[in-house]
């Protein structure tokens, strides 16, 4: 048997970017492979977080490396949100643009781990804002979405940090 093809980036307007992605229900060897693969597509790719839609697979998992953190979230759900806060965002579906999006600065987010088990965990900070980015991919929705009152979404030099 060959090996499966090295995952692709998928970029707007690709549909896969724009529906709710289906949960993942089997959580088995063949899940944490994708999941080990996407870590790396994720670091290559010099993002924060990357979604299963984004490398074109219709799936509620999405991993995170952020600093020394690196966790995948399987099915998310935002259980609560608090205080708001507004900063400059782009997605590497959408290469070269970004806009300032407002979110919660603090998330209780309910997900599985690859595994399987049932996690609650609180994220604050930037941390909070790629979970609810990834979480948003999930459900079809883009950062370009979710823009601050005002704030356009635009073309910005390459050195920019992106969120995913
Ligand atoms: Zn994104």
């Amino acid at each position: 048997m060959k090996p499966p093809p090295p995952l692709q980036l998928v970029t707007d307007p690709a549909s896969v970017l724009h529906q709710r992605a289906r949960p993942v229900r089997i959580f088995d060897g063949a899940l944490r492979r994708l999941v080990d693969e996407m870590y790396i597509r994720c670091e290559e790719w010099s993002g924060v977080g990357l979604a299963a839609p984004q490398v074109g697979l219709n799936l509620q998992l999405a991993v995170i490396v952020y600093e020394d953190r690196k966790f995948a979230m399987c099915n998310p759900e935002l259980l609560s949100g608090e205080g708001e806060v507004d900063a400059t965002e782009g997605c590497l579906s959408l290469p070269g643009m970004a806009g300032i999006v407002r979110r919660f600065e603090q998330v209780t987010v309910r997900y599985r781990n690859p595994q399987g088990r049932g996690m609650v965990k609180n994220y604050q900070g930037w941390l909070a804002r790629i979970v609810q980015h990834e979480s948003d991919h999930l459900q079809g929705m883009l950062c370009r979405e979710r823009l601050a009152p005002g704030a356009v979404f635009e073309i910005v030099p390459e050195d920019e940090e992106e969120v995913s």
